[in-house]
């Protein structure tokens, strides 16, 4: 007998919607059949009137455990991420220490094993601190990717830090090579740093330290600057590079024209660079700071297009969780509140809500959410994607219904700081989040008993 029986809804199948009944036993999808081709399982869901995509993928999530978990921890992120339609999620190293050995890895691995309710992927860190590790903890099998930054260890935050840079152009060149032996993609934080760190000296000095300051002192150019070094260097070296939440189109058009040429590169962008704007640092100041920092309406209306025509790989929310206290020191100077805010919970409603407002296809999004991060990263067809042999991964939703962003129901510990959407009506509903077979969230409430459901996912594991 089946465990579970998903009937009637709107399946999405290798690209394109059908009207499905997916059979799920032992956490794995068994069958994909015409509507009542089978009755029998222990328990059923009559999906109709709604849709059923590919467990989603966050390509770009923080949570600081060990090392800051009063800003949360593996158990109370996931739980976010479980309320909004994601079975997996992908780690970035800020953490203390981020894993750029194999011994921290493992570390964390156990601490994440213990509490997530989702399924999880680390990225490594690579830095110019530990060249001989990059290769190293790729032998290890269990990293899908690394990531880096391009400047040293923001002041205070050294640990946070620490193997997580390369701080000039010859570590960049010497880690790059170290990284084109392993295979694997490095996510670069790409911002020219020289540039920025100018631009604020002047700035306090100035005393302009209010929320638009923010996204003065880190200007296009200093993105672009960043991201046509970064793709050279790859070029250079065969690194194979993907561009962590880019903020401009004309980072874009830089990294669509390397496409064109052939460099293996990728890009992520981020929902709030899609859907909030400039205007939201002066309202909400500190709350709305991120890196890079949100832009201007008419470059956000042109990132879209970027996004709908497949230069963007994939969409990662970049959830960073954060103390209320950390962002209300920026309240007199934005300077001295930390950067960025919770959102694994809202990256697929916002998406969803954009299908509704005719400005993406359904497809198009499913590609973004779901199927290019497992592909990409290695993962599929364990994960991103619904067939047989496959995790019984899925994220339901429909458009009948409306949800209103409410920052007191957010399962995240930072549920204080997620300010810049509250409020928001958006013209869908996740209805179920389902991991390998398991009701995670129903009708946004998530099954808070999933602690340590949540397995490691490692690249290359082919069915
Ligand atoms: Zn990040």
């Amino acid at each position: 007998m089946l465990d579970l029986l998903l009937k009637n809804g709107n399946v999405y199948l290798d690209g394109h919607f059908t009207y499905a009944d997916i059979g799920v036993k032992g956490g794995r999808t068994v069958f994909v059949a015409s509507p009542g081709t089978y009755t029998e399982a222990e328990q059923t869901l009559n999906l109709t009137g709604q849709y059923v995509i590919p467990g989603a993928i966050d390509t770009h999530m923080h949570v600081r455990d060990p090392g800051h978990t009063e800003r949360g921890n593996f158990y109370t992120e996931t739980l976010a991420a479980a309320a909004g339609g994601v079975t997996t999620i992908m780690e970035h190293p800020i953490s203390v220490p981020p894993q750029y050995n194999v011994e921290i890895l493992e570390n964390r691995i156990r601490r994440a094993e213990a509490q997530c309710v989702v399924d999880f992927c680390f990225y490594g860190a690579a830095g110019g601190e530990f060249p001989e590790e990059i290769t190293k903890l790729a032998a290890d099998g269990r990293i899908v990717a690394y990531k880096t930054f391009l400047h040293a260890a923001p002041e205070g935050r050294e640990q946070e830090f620490r193997g997580l840079t390369m701080a000039d152009d010859g570590e960049l060149m010497a880690g790059m090579r170290e990284l084109a032996k392993t295979g694997l993609i490095c996510a670069f934080h790409a911002e020219d740093n020289d540039l920025i760190q100018y631009n604020i000296r002047k700035m306090k000095a100035e005393g302009r330290t209010s929320g638009r300051d923010h996204a003065l002192s880190r200007p296009v150019i200093s993105e672009v600057q960043s991201v046509e070094r970064v793709l050279r260097f790859a070029g250079e070296t065969g690194a194979r590079v993907e561009i962590a939440h880019v903020s401009t189109p004309q980072a874009m058009e830089l990294i669509r024209q390397a496409k064109r040429s052939g460099l293996d590169v990728y890009a992520e962008t981020c929902p709030h660079y899609l859907f909030l704007n400039e205007d939201a640092l002066e309202k909400f100041g500190p709350f709305a700071k991120c890196n890079p920092p949100l832009r201007r309406q008419e470059l956000v209306d042109q990132l879209w297009e970027y996004v709908v025509d497949g230069t963007v790989d994939y969409i990662g929310s970049d959830h960073s969780p954060f103390l209320y206290e950390e962002k209300t020191k920026g309240l007199k100077d934005i300077f001295a509140a930390v950067s960025g805010f919770p959102g694994v919970d809202l990256r697929l409603p916002l998406m969803l809500n954009a299908v509704k407002e005719g400005k993406i296809t359904l497809e198009r999004v499913t590609e973004l959410l779901c199927e290019n991060p497992a592909k990409i990263f290695g993962i599929f067809p364990q994960k991103g994607t619904i067939r047989p042999g496959a995790d019984a991964d899925f994220a339901v939703f429909n458009f009948d219904h409306t949800m209103t962003v409410d920052k007191k129901k957010n399962y995240s510990h930072a549920r204080d700081i997620a300010i810049p959407y509250d409020g928001w009506k958006l013209n869908c509903q996740v209805s179920y989040t389902i991991l390998r077979g398991r009701i995670l969230m129903r009708d946004g409430v998530v099954d808070e008993g999933a602690k340590a459901y949540g397995q490691l996912v490692c690249p290359g594991r082919q069915r």
